[in-house]
Formats: structure tokens, C-alpha cells, sequence
């Protein structure tokens, strides 16, 4: 099936105002020259609103994710425009493709040097599940080595499903407490998968 490509073929005058949005304010109180919220909020919202991707690409997959970075879906509306190779800096680890058994311990030494908070996105089928390599070489799902937060399916999910998986992704990262980390219920999940 071809892909819609789609071209602005009614221009129109630009107006700053169709340009710019402007993230929702958090439930909060506000009276005469003040308003208050909780501070998970705002800092769920700060959060969410400035993703710092990481993306561990391996096969084609990672071609889709080029494409949703590059202007026509352009991820960088979403405040994720600065993609980082430096998992110190990063928030969000995105595995797009086949990881091989032999690549596990990277991936998981990747996820490792990223500081908390930190999500995952599992790109396609291959991340999620090893897709249609049922096979001794392939892990059968980055679930077996590192925690996943949202999985995007597809066998290349579409750039419209990497972005789909990103916003899910945002919502998890608004609504989050910032005492998750802490935990009793966080620090299980993390020693399920044998991380201090
Ligand atoms: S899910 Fe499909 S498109 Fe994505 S890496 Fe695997 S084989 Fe390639």
C-alpha cells in the first residue's frame, strides 16, 4: 500500500498563534496574583514537555524513527527535539529493532548509565516481542532485560505509531508521582530485574 504524502496545497497566511501551543496548566488553586499546585504536577509537566530521547536503533525500525524526527512528523513539537547519544543525559531510552542476545548486555549497560527518572519505549515488533525472529539468537523482548513503560506495535509500527507511543509515553511522565522512584513498589520492580 502507498504512503499519503501530503502537501500544503492551500497555504495560508502564517499566524503565530496556529504555531505556538501552550502546554495546560495543572489543577491547581489560583486566586488575585497567585496560583498553586501540587508539585508532582508542575513537575510532571516540565518533565513531559522536554524529553530527552535516546534511541538505540539496530535495524529498520530506527528508519521509521528517522522519520519521525524529520520535518514532515517533526517529534520536535513535542518538546523532544534534542536527541542525545549520552544516557547520562538522557530520560527516555527508545529500542527501535532486532536486539540479538549478544546485544542484551549493552542495551541493559545503556539503561544502566541513564540517571532516574527514565523511561522506555519499545519500538515495533522486534523490541517488543523478537517480532517474526523466533529464533536462538534473538531476545525475545527487551522486557527480559529492562523494564518497558510503553510498547509500540508494527513491524515498522508507522512514524504516526512512534508518536502515538511517545504521547503515551508523556502521559505516564505527567502523571507520575516524583516520590515513584522511592518506592517500595518501584524499588521490587527494579530488583525483579536484578538492578540495585
Ligand atoms: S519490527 Fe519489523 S521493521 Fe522493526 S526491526 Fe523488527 S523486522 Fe524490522
Amino acid at each position: 500500500m502507498s504512503r499519503p504524502v501530503r502537501f500544503n496545497i492551500h497555504p495560508k497566511e502564517a499566524n503565530i498563534n496556529d504555531a505556538v501551543g501552550v502546554a495546560e496548566a495543572p489543577e491547581g488553586y489560583a486566586g488575585e496574583g497567585f496560583f498553586t499546585a501540587r508539585l508532582s504536577d508542575v513537575v510532571g509537566l516540565a518533565r513531559k514537555n522536554s524529553m530527552w530521547p535516546l534511541p538505540f536503533a539496530t535495524s529498520c525500525c530506527g528508519i521509521e524513527f528517522m522519520a519521525s524526527m524529520a520535518p514532515h512528523y517533526d517529534i520536535a513539537r513535542f518538546g523532544a527535539e534534542r536527541v542525545g547519544f549520552s544516557p547520562r543525559q538522557c530520560d527516555l531510552l527508545m529500542v527501535m529493532g532486532t536486539i540479538a542476545k549478544k546485544m542484551g548486555p549493552v542495551l541493559r549497560q545503556v539503561y544502566l548509565q541513564m540517571a532516574e527518572p527514565r523511561w522506555v519505549l519499545a519500538v515495533g515488533a522486534c523490541a517488543s516481542s523478537g517480532g517474526i525472529f523466533d529464533s536462538y539468537s534473538v531476545l525475545q523482548g527487551i522486557d527480559q532485560i529492562i523494564p518497558v513503560d510503553v510498547y509500540v506495535p508494527g513491524c515498522p509500527p508507522r512514524p504516526e505509531a512512534i508518536i502515538d507511543g511517545f504521547m503515551k509515553i508523556q502521559e505516564l511522565v505527567g502523571q507520575e508521582s516524583i516520590r515513584r522512584r522511592n518506592s517500595e513498589q518501584y524499588k521490587l520492580l527494579m530488583n525483579g530485574y536484578g538492578i540495585e
